[in-house]
């Protein structure tokens, strides 16, 4: 999570540990939490739309903006700030965080900035950054942490394989050099951005057209795809390998 109005610094933690501590008795609490330039990764729009009861198509109008950050030519998706004094988050308030239990992976990761990519070996591996902004007051207070054990504690272990997986998606969105326009004007990127973020969409695209007739999905994935977003999502990765890339598990018929 990057603050748009101070100053940070990022240093590689490695193996290293750090000392921070975050709560509502440090004066910055929810600091954080207002003009913040958020990514959300696919994982966090499927937790934060069930969360709030809302269909995906509805999470990304209401609350998401879409930048070209990264990726040149595939549009990350952020969290769209309140249009008020000082932009609070959308899930804010005097209390703290609405969503707390399924807030995004840049909330739980800070004071870290874990990259995750592909080990090779069908795996995933991590590297933490240790990022500081002006305005947190916690670092240096409370425990010590290895990355590891903050991530323990923040319960980011369920994001790893999805983070993990999106990796290798946005490393080959990143990659591409489509013709014609960019971003979802393009009809392919467009596709692309319909499998990774709009589960709803997809789902219908999936068994309302002829993609089951082009591509060979077993009937057990095919159950769960049906039901869990987070199976849906999977696949939608791999048809983004495969239709983009001509890569990955995804075996036309
Ligand atoms: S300590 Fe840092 S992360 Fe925690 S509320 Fe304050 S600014 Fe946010
Ligand atoms: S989702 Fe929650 S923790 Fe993250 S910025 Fe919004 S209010 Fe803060």
């Amino acid at each position: 999570m990057n603050d748009n109005t101070s100053d940070s610094n990022r240093t590689l933690l490695g193996s290293d540990a750090f000392t921070f501590a975050c709560n509502d008795t440090i004066s910055c609490f929810t600091r954080c939490c207002r003009n913040a330039d958020m990514f959300l990764y696919p994982y966090d729009i499927i937790r934060l739309k069930q969360h709030l009861g809302l269909t995906s198509e509805e999470f990304l109008i209401n609350h998401t903006i879409t930048a070209f950050r990264d990726t040149p030519n595939f549009p990350s998706v952020m969290l769209k700030m309140r249009d008020r004094e000082g932009q609070p988050c959308p899930f804010l308030t005097e209390t703290g965080c609405t969503v707390y239990e399924d807030r995004p992976f840049s909330c739980r990761a800070y004071p870290l900035e874990p990259a995750i990519y592909d080990n090779g070996e069908g795996g995933f591996a991590i590297t933490n950054f240790l990022v500081r902004h002006d305005h947190c007051l916690g670092h240096g207070q409370g425990e010590k942490w290895t990355a590891r054990q903050w991530m323990k504690d923040q319960n980011m272990d369920a994001y790893t394989a999805p983070n993990g997986a999106w990796a290798k998606v946005a490393s080959l969105l990143h990659s591409l050099k489509p013709a014609g326009k960019k971003g979802k004007d393009n009809p392919a990127m467009n596709m692309a951005y319909m499998a990774s973020y709009n589960m709803d969409t997809f789902r219908r695209f999936v068994f309302e057209s002829s993609f089951l007739q082009k591509f060979d999905v077993a009937g057990e994935r095919l159950d769960m795809v049906r039901e869990n977003d987070v199976a849906l999502m999977f696949l939608g990765f791999d048809w983004i390998l495969r239709f983009l890339g001509g890569q990955g598990p995804l075996q036309a018929k």
